[in-house]
């Protein structure tokens, strides 16, 4: 098992949604590194289960969770799933999250924005919602959602995506108020381009990164360093954050 320094999140339990790929994998395998303990969660199975293989290989811990994070019964029966495996969950990723079909905001079908608030939004805030009960029982806990850049600027054609995105951040911040009294943290990061198969889905060519202050993608492993940063002591003082983790691309 590659560990990392300080083993930072030893002993603690950590919750992952969408770590069957991408940012949700990197994030969950970097958990595993600083010694946590990892529920690997996932709409789909083999991908899911294919984390928990790479973080065993590697001699770490992790079970793979079934969930659908749009569906209040199958994200409490996630978090049950998780608190009976590992017995809390003091770090939580909530980063399932999907890309609509592109389109105008006056031709963006029904279908696809229901499906994309479903999953963005109103997943985010299930996940909030047990995640904090448990923690609320524990005695405390870190939050990070996953936002995104175009959380915090507008980007044609993917209308029910940017409207999730702000959102995180607005739930991100009320949460953070409402239980920074609870001894639980609550923020979020705000990615730029990343290549994992959601961007692939765009089939954006690397040409359109000219011109963005940091002309390259970013790998999943620089956006999994800040959750583990943001769930750490290190961060004891940071809720409420909206983190851009962009290259630069928001400050332009
Ligand atoms: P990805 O497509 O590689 O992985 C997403 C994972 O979420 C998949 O394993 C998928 O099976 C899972 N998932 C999808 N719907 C689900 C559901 N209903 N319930 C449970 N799991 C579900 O995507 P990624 O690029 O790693 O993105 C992860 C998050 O980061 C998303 O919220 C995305 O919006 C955000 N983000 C990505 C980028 C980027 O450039 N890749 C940039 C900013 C923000």
């Amino acid at each position: 098992m590659v560990r990392q320094q300080h083993e930072r999140h030893g002993d603690r339990v950590a919750l992952v949604t969408g770590a069957g790929s991408g940012i949700g994998r990197a994030t969950a395998l970097a958990f595993a590194r600083s010694g946590a303990r990892v529920v690997v969660a996932d709409i789909a199975r083999p991908s899911g289960e294919e984390t928990v293989s790479l973080i065993a290989g590697e001699g770490g811990s992790a079970v793979f969770v079934p969930v659908d994070v749009a569906d209040a019964a199958s994200v409490e029966a996630m978090v049950a799933a998780a608190v009976a495996h590992y017995g809390r969950i003091d770090c939580a990723f909530n980063n399932a999250g999907i890309l609509p079909v592109k389109a105008r905001t006056a031709e963006c079908s029904e279908d696809d924005w229901d499906r994309t608030i479903a999953v963005n939004l109103k997943g985010v805030w299930l996940c909030m919602k047990h995640e904090i009960r448990q923690m609320l029982a524990q005695g405390g806990g870190a939050i990070v959602n996953a936002s995104s850049v175009a959380g915090l600027k507008g980007y044609a054609l993917t209308s029910p995506y940017v409207a999730s995105k702000h959102a995180i951040v607005g739930l991100t911040r009320t949460a953070a108020i409402e239980y920074g009294p609870d001894n639980i943290r609550v923020n979020a990061v705000c990615p730029g381009a990343v290549m994992t198969d959601l961007v692939r889905g765009l089939g954006t060519s690397v040409q359109s990164l000219e011109g963005r202050p940091m002309a390259r993608y970013a790998e999943p492993e620089e956006i999994a360093a800040a959750v583990l940063w943001l769930c750490s002591d290190e961060a004891s003082f940071v809720t409420g954050s909206a983190l851009p983790i962009d290259g630069g691309l928001s400050a332009q």
